[in-house]
């Protein structure tokens, strides 16, 4: 597009509007599901503080999120993970959260919206053969700070009487911090906070990256090219690109050069997950927690009228193509 037009399209003139979309950006982030909205945040909130209004760009195919992760998920939030860096990320996500204003207000009163934080712990059990495990890792996340309780067949059997205890010998029920959230509302959170920050949330979809010769006669990647609903294509200039795009995020780093092949070794893959709904009016209620049992089938309460949800992975030669949404009802009744 000339110059010239392009001047005119930024600045609205010439009939309908156009979206503004910046030429050159100092962080370009793909995908603005709930990893590429906080990381964006993230990014303008120390840019702002230490070094001086960076720029930064979302770029988001699909503002409406049918298929992204965040909004589809169980919006949980657990401490009881094995790896210690999980451990740590989540217990600041608590913390986030418990000062959500502080981080996330625009106008003051009343704001941020409620993102619904219900504060019930996770509830994993296990098996004798696996008890002892547990129990080491419960010790390692109090241990970093977590506070999570090891209960014992009898202890679970007085707390959750409702519960099946057969082939059950341990649980470990997170006692603070815990608890799950509405996963479209944070998200929307973090979009209206981000606008207000003066991050360009762009909506169109990263085509393909730009490419200069580099040092050693390796391409570095210069920028990146955003095709927009209107079919218009728009270059825009950024050395520091973050993909975020989830399970699109393979086909981003194939984009970018970073994988061989089908980058079937990427860190990152599709793993498609069916979440059902039921109905349960004599079930556990409020005191219900995020329940996992020792097959990994979970399920959480969803509000208060007797509604939970559930579901849980499939076995390792099961596992359903991701090329689509469509849900398995037969995986439920199995
Ligand atoms: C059923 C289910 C339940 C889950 N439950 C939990 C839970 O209880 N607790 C928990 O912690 N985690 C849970 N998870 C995992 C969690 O949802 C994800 O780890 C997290 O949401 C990933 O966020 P994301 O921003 O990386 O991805 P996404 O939310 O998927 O966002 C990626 C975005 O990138 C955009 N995009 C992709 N390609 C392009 C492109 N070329 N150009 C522009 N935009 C692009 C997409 O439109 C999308 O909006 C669950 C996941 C699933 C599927």
């Amino acid at each position: 597009m000339s110059p010239w037009k392009r001047l005119n399209q930024e600045l609205g003139f010439g009939g309908e509007e156009k979206p503004f979309i910046p030429r050159e950006t100092n962080f370009l982030i793909v995908g603005g599901g709930l990893v590429g909205m906080s990381l964006a945040y993230w990014l303008k909130a120390y840019s702002n503080k230490y070094s001086g209004q960076s720029k930064v760009v979302v770029v988001e195919r699909d503002p409406s999120y049918t298929r992204a992760s965040s909004v589809l998920s169980c919006g949980g939030l657990r401490h009881q993970f094995s790896l210690a860096e999980n451990i740590q990320l989540s217990m600041y996500t608590t913390e986030f959260l418990q000062e959500i204003k502080e981080h996330l207000s625009i106008l003051g009163e009343n704001d941020p919206p409620d993102v619904q934080f219900n504060h019930q712990g996770y509830l994993f059990l296990e098996g004798p053969e696996k008890a002892e495990k547990l129990a080491k890792m419960v010790d390692m996340q109090n241990q970093m700070g977590a506070k999570i309780r090891l209960l014992t067949k009898s202890q679970l059997k007085e707390k959750f009487p409702w519960i099946n205890l057969e082939n059950v010998e341990v649980g470990s029920y997170g006692i603070q911090g815990e608890g799950w959230f509405d996963p479209y509302l944070f998200l929307r959170c973090l979009y209206q906070k981000n606008l207000a920050l003066g991050i360009d949330i762009v909506h169109g979809e990263l085509d393909r990256f730009e490419f200069q010769p580099g040092p050693l006669g390796k391409d570095r990647l210069s920028g990146a090219y955003i095709k927009t609903n209107d079919g218009q294509e728009h270059g825009i200039k950024s050395t520091l690109v973050f993909n975020c795009a989830g399970s699109w995020a393979r086909e981003i780093a194939m984009k970018a050069n970073l994988c061989s092949k089908d980058c079937s070794d990427f860190a990152v893959q599709p793993r498609k997950r069916y979440v059902y709904t039921f109905h349960c009016p004599d079930g556990p209620g409020i005191e219900s927690p995020f329940f996992v049992d020792t097959t990994g089938v979970y399920f959480r309460r969803e509000g208060l009228g007797g509604n939970y949800i559930c579901g849980a992975s499939p076995s390792k030669d099961y596992e359903p193509p991701s090329d689509d949404l469509s849900v398995d009802y037969k995986f439920f009744e199995e």
